[in-house]
């Protein structure tokens, strides 16, 4: 099992990352893609990929943070372009568009997100993209550079046919806790209708933990929920999730 979205750089795992991450590997969980919101939580998922052989790190600037960026009046996301020199760094994001609190500016987030198109297209390197309330403004943004940029729409939940542009795009789809929810029909359906070959799983941790953890924070180790509950509903064996999303993962992202 990989954790392709996990904010092990937060501070909810200040006090126990070293436990968290023995946990996840109890579990079965062999890679780890912690990701980066702003250039300081980007850095320090670098740090912490350095230190752990089965963390790996992903930077780049999330929607509503790149609009805080517009008001300090660093526009640049140079450091993003620096970082991705690192070795352990397999992505640019979470990155996309945010138009979920009404006092967003959109014109703002397109800004920033299409500086980090550019960027996967220039390094080749996957986009993790982050589309609360915006997935059709994410999917206008890179219909222009379809074949040129990859990666993943994580925690989707549009619709189907924005799934199946998405999959026209060449991009995956990433499942998390909700499928796991009761009254989660949209999202369980979307798990349905993908095909595995598709699809990845993550937590999103410390968010969004799935059954029978709801509501407590989320960690790598809960992946196994995810997967469990995607057996279920695709009608195969846990066995043959695990491998096919493992490999997707590693596919994307470059793993070892
Ligand atoms: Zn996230």
């Amino acid at each position: 099992m990989i954790d392709t979205h996990v904010h092990l750089n937060f501070e909810d795992y200040i006090d126990d990352l070293e436990t968290v991450i023995l946990d996840a590997e109890k579990a079965g969980v062999s890679h780890m893609v912690v990701i980066g919101i702003d250039e300081g939580s980007s850095r320090l998922a670098i740090e912490l990929s350095k230190q752990y052989p089965n963390l790996f790190a992903s930077v780049g600037v999330h929607p509503s943070e790149s609009e805080n960026m517009f008001e300090m009046q660093a526009t640049s996301t140079q450091f993003i372009e620096d970082m991705l020199k690192e070795d352990k760094v397999v992505a640019i994001g979470e990155c996309g568009i945010d138009l979920y609190h009404e006092d967003y500016n959109l014109e703002y987030q397109q800004h920033v997100f299409k500086n980090q198109i550019e960027l996967a297209k220039t390094y080749q390197k996957p986009l993790i993209i982050h589309s609360r309330s915006g997935v059709r403004e994410c999917i206008d943004m890179l219909k222009p550079y379809q074949g040129q940029v990859k990666g993943v729409f994580h925690c989707f939940n549009g619709s189907k046919e924005e799934a199946n542009e998405i999959l026209e795009l060449g991009f995956y789809i990433g499942v998390n806790g909700p499928i796991t929810f009761k009254n989660a029909i949209d999202a369980k359906d979307i798990a349905i209708h993908v095909p595995i070959e598709k699809l990845l799983i993550e937590t999103d941790g410390p968010y969004l933990s799935p059954e029978p953890y709801r509501g407590r924070r989320n960690q790598p180790a809960n992946v196994k929920y995810i997967l469990k509950t995607l057996a279920q509903l695709k009608n195969m064996s846990e066995a043959d999730v695990d491998t096919i999303t493992t490999q997707n993962a590693k596919k994307l992202f470059l793993l070892p």
